[in-house]
């Protein structure tokens, strides 16, 4: 796919540096470059560059653009993704990187083909007008979520913090938008309802994307663990669905108390578990990170269960036939790798979008089931073991109503389906 004057197009793509927005901006460059037509340049700060290295080896074309990540008063020197730091640093994170305008400007203006649009992420809102009036050039807003939240985001305008209400504000002067999530999983009218607030068409729901082949095994880094070894724990496990697998993304941090209850069911439920540990930052007096794992858990559950502490490829291992159901924090990317790995989701949505993505799976479609809810919420052991033993029963209404909806995920992505086609027509309008 060419533009009209047969001439391929530029686009420059600004992901907003966490995970949970660099993974699924790559998933959706790759989608647009399969398409062709379209000379992409992808702009990163240092620390986050080997994000790009799967994409990069699989299409050479792609140029990177890396740009020091500027100071911030509130960022500690040397932090470049919110992976690093807590929720409350989403919109320093943002401001940091506006003052990239002017080198993104000089650089704009020294191209011998500069972009005709950035597309880019819709936290970035605040500062990319500036690019607009200044470059002349079209925005693309992607932000990874569902049409859910973000109606959800409009009507209650009033009640945000200024940052998000100028972000949602904002987002009607992007050219256009396009939101990791699926017609048939959220109806029509949702789409329609974000239309009606943009007051234009150009809205594309591109979902589900879908992790790159190329880079499975360091999807957002190099794991903690061997691949290889994972995978043949994984392989070794006999019956199909029968393993639980626990993890919160790349952000959330529990605490003690929350570790011990989460162990205690995992021990007891007697269940094969995959549990993902990230360490919080929390150091003793001797200047030693305080393990919070239950003391002698790993030996206890030894051979039963694998404790990784560290990055997982956690796309990988939701698409191996062994898992079952996942616990997980409801972060919609996670959400939706689930959904294509076919495993059951117990919902523990703990901050911003994940409460609303569990009205919807939970609260409204009976595909997930609820375990606990809250940041700092301790789930009561004896339920927990309890859900996870029966979560990995095949005949649970959830997992047969969340199966239909896998169904439809993939037929939206298949060629002539609702995701692929809008990424075609998207496609064709940038260009027209
Ligand atoms: N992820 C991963 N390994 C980890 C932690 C996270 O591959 O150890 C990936 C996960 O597969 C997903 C993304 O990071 O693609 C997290 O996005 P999500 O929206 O689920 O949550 P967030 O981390 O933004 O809270």
């Amino acid at each position: 796919m060419s533009s009209s004057s047969g001439k391929s197009t530029h686009i420059l793509v600004i992901p907003y540096p966490a995970s949970g927005h660099i993974l699924p901006h790559i998933d959706l460059i790759h989608q647009l470059v399969i398409r062709g037509g379209l000379d992409i340049t992808v702009l990163v700060t240092p620390k986050n560059v080997h994000f790009l290295n799967s994409l990069v080896s699989l299409h050479p074309t792609i140029e990177t653009l890396v740009l020091p990540f500027p100071s911030h008063p509130n960022i500690p020197a040397g932090v470049e993704n919110m992976q690093d730091v807590t929720i409350d640093s989403c919109a320093d994170i943002s401001i940091a990187f506006g003052q990239l305008c002017d080198p993104i400007i000089h650089w704009f203006r020294s191209h011998p083909c500069p972009p005709i649009a950035i597309f880019c992420d819709t936290l970035f809102n605040s500062w990319t007008h500036r690019l607009v009036s200044t470059l002349r050039i079209k925005t693309v807003g992607f932000m990874p979520t569902n049409a859910h939240f973000f109606l959800n985001c409009f009507s209650h305008l009033d009640s945000m913090p200024s940052f998000a209400n100028e972000t949602i504000l904002k987002t009607k002067d992007n050219w256009g938008l396009l939101i990791n999530s699926f017609t048939e999983l959220e109806g029509d009218e949702k789409f329609n309802g974000i239309k009606g607030f943009m007051k234009h068409d150009k809205v594309w729901g591109v979902g589900p994307l879908i992790p790159i082949k190329a880079g499975d095994k360091e999807r957002g880094g190099p794991s903690s663990v061997p691949v290889d070894e994972l995978m043949a724990w994984l392989d070794s496990c006999q019956v199909d669905k029968s393993v639980v697998y626990v993890g919160f993304g790349s952000q959330i941090r529990l605490n003690r108390q929350q570790m011990e209850a989460l162990g205690n069911a995992l021990e007891k439920s007697g269940v094969r578990f995959v549990w993902a540990v990230k360490e919080p930052a929390v150091k003793n007096d001797h200047d030693h990170v305080v393990p919070l794992i239950p003391s002698g858990f790993e030996d206890r559950v030894v051979g039963r269960g694998l404790v990784i502490r560290g990055w997982i490829p956690q796309a990988l291992i939701l698409n191996h036939r062994a898992i079952g159901s996942y616990l997980t924090h409801f972060g919609w990317g996670s959400v939706l790798e689930g959904l294509i790995g076919g495993v059951l989701l117990l919902a523990w949505p703990m901050q911003v979008d994940h409460f609303s993505n569990a009205t919807i799976l939970v609260d409204q479609m009976g595909v997930a089931i609820r375990v606990c809810e809250g940041l700092t919420s301790v789930p009561d052991s004896e339920n927990l073991m309890k859900i996870f033993t029966s979560s990995i029963k095949e005949d649970r209404p959830e997992r047969i109503a969340w199966m239909k909806q896998r169904e439809k995920a993939l037929n939206a992505i298949k060629k002539g389906g609702s995701s692929y086609k809008a990424i075609d027509d998207f496609v064709t309008q940038l260009q027209s």
